[in-house]
């Protein structure tokens, strides 16, 4: 069983912020901002590329509730899911990171050029 699966089930704490009976949110153990949420189904999906429209759609009022939540609504946030090697993928498990609470930066995605890939 995966790591996030452990955390829908309570086999592992987490410092949960919202959950109903298809998602769940909690506090990334590492944040990269002043908020940083993780957003995840329960139901095991390893990655965005395999969620289904219908699941996205719950997912997508879920995070837009946490966004009000935790009050970044106002003043923006930005919302992350890595997929697979090159996406950056720890946890295979599907999950957005919403992040906000500071202006954040946009920067340095690539170590190659991306004028070498077009
Ligand atoms: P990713 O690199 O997109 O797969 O992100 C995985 C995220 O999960 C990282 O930001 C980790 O800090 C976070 N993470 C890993 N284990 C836990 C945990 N037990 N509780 C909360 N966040 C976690």
């Amino acid at each position: 069983m995966c790591i996030f699966c452990k955390i829908v089930n309570k086999e592992i704490p987490s410092n949960i912020i919202a959950e109903n009976d298809d998602f769940l949110a909690f506090h990334d153990i590492n944040p990269k901002a002043p908020v940083h949420i993780l957003a995840i189904p329960k139901l095991h999906v390893d990655s965005f590329h395999e969620v289904s429209p219908e699941m996205m759609a719950g997912l997508t009022s879920f995070m837009q509730d946490i966004a009000k939540e935790t009050g970044i609504d106002h003043t923006g946030y930005r919302i992350i899911s890595n997929i697979g090697e090159n996406g950056g993928q720890e946890v295979k498990h599907l999950h957005f990171h919403v992040l906000g609470g500071a202006k954040l930066k946009w920067g340095h995605f690539s170590d190659s050029d991306p004028k070498n890939m077009i």
